[in-house]
């Protein structure tokens, strides 16, 4: 509530416009839909892709789910292959926003209707729906608690040593996670509040912009990446004993990656003391839950992939009847068209509500156990 959206605004109206969207898609029982995830190797795209499939068979649906190994040549491969299937709805986690256009024009030109999952669809006409979080709210709970755990509202002056990262170059949510970091951050960096004193990325002081997301992104969100970035910036800057006071990180695994580089780096910083800095990340994956525990990340960005899973059913169920998809509450201009979306709110999870994961039905309690 009250958070900007950048190109996501207001609620939508019934009108459908722009390249058929939706159109008329009756689908029979036993019809084939395709959901095409980008790839396995993340936790949660396991869990997106099977969740939404169970529901489609449980429904009467035949499914193709596949996984494109974070290749998006693979991931265009995959669509057509539900194209030659007849798949009549198809739904994206593009690994590449911009690369699988394509292979949705294909889609949308056999009479399908596309729908972007979680991930946006860059640059065509192909694309339908959208259905996601909303992406700035993530920035800013993440950014919400680093200043919070700094005490930088109750006057704290520092100067207070932080790193940023950001998330995917070619993954368009990463720009807008950002976008809601750094319009918190950039007024303490304004201040000199918070400084960045590594050359990461070519430096990020108050003049850096959200325009420069990607000089320090990590590719296709790699812990191993993100661990090489953070060791070179402990050894270039931190290697005499200097304080590190946060790490902004996008994504769970990225805050692994980092977690490694510190331990490897700097073994008298020590979780759960002053010496550890705040360290960000989101997904709720099985390796934050046990980082939060041990306090080697303070918070992770809970987005609850079960009900995305669940909008995106709904609204295939209303494509299907051949009706108007209602509950749409954004919109996302991909760089040719405002896409009508459903945007869906985002949690932070610290130590002190860890167990809102057992509660939201997100892990099982044994499982937790544990974890923790
Ligand atoms: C998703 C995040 C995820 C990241 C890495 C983003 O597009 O929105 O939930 O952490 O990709 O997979």
């Amino acid at each position: 509530a009250g958070v900007a959206m950048l190109g996501a605004m207001g609620a939508c109206g019934g009108s459908r416009s722009g390249a058929g969207a939706g159109s008329t898609t009756k689908l029979e029982k036993g019809a084939t839909i395709g959901i095409s995830m980008p790839t396995k190797s993340e936790e949660r795209w396991n869990k997106d892709g099977n969740g939404l499939k169970a529901k489609l068979e449980k429904a009467g649906y035949k499914v193709i789910l596949s996984f494109a190994d974070d290749k998006p040549a693979q991931q265009n491969a995959d669509i057509e292959n539900m194209v030659n299937n007849n798949a009549k709805i198809v739904v994206v986690a593009s690994k590449d926003g911009t690369a699988v256009g394509p292979a949705v024009e294909k889609a949308k030109d056999a009479g399908a209707t596309v729908i972007a999952y979680d991930r946006l669809i860059m640059n065509t006409n192909a694309v339908d729906y959208y259905a996601t979080f909303q992406l700035e709210q993530v920035g800013v709970l993440e950014a919400r608690y680093i200043i919070d755990k700094l005490g930088l509202e109750k006057g704290a002056t520092g100067p207070f040593n932080v790193e940023l990262f950001t998330g995917s170059p070619d993954d368009n949510n990463a720009k807008y996670f950002f976008k809601g970091a750094w319009d918190l951050l950039k007024p303490y960096f304004e201040k000199g509040i918070l400084v960045s004193p590594s050359k990461h990325g070519g430096g990020v002081t108050s003049k850096f912009t959200v325009g420069d997301w990607q000089k320090i992104s990590v590719q296709s969100w790699k812990a191993e990446q993100a661990q090489k970035d953070m060791e070179s910036i402990l050894d270039s800057t931190y290697s005499h004993g200097e304080k590190l006071s946060a790490v902004l990180s996008p994504y769970d695994g990225i805050s692994q990656g980092i977690i490694n580089a510190i331990e490897s780096k700097r073994p008298d910083m020590v979780p759960g003391t002053d010496t550890w800095p705040v360290i960000t990340g989101q997904d709720a994956m099985e390796l934050a839950i046990s980082n939060i525990a041990k306090q080697k990340q303070a918070e992770t960005v809970f987005k609850n992939v079960n009900k995305l899973s669940d909008a995106v059913y709904d609204m295939i169920l209303q494509i299907a009847d051949g009706k108007e998809v209602t509950g749409l509450n954004g919109k996302f201009n991909n760089g040719k068209k405002d896409v009508q979306s459903k945007l869906l709110d985002p949690q932070n999870i610290t130590k002190d509500n860890l167990s809102d994961l057992v509660k939201a039905g997100y892990v099982t309690q044994s499982k937790f156990d544990q974890l923790t």
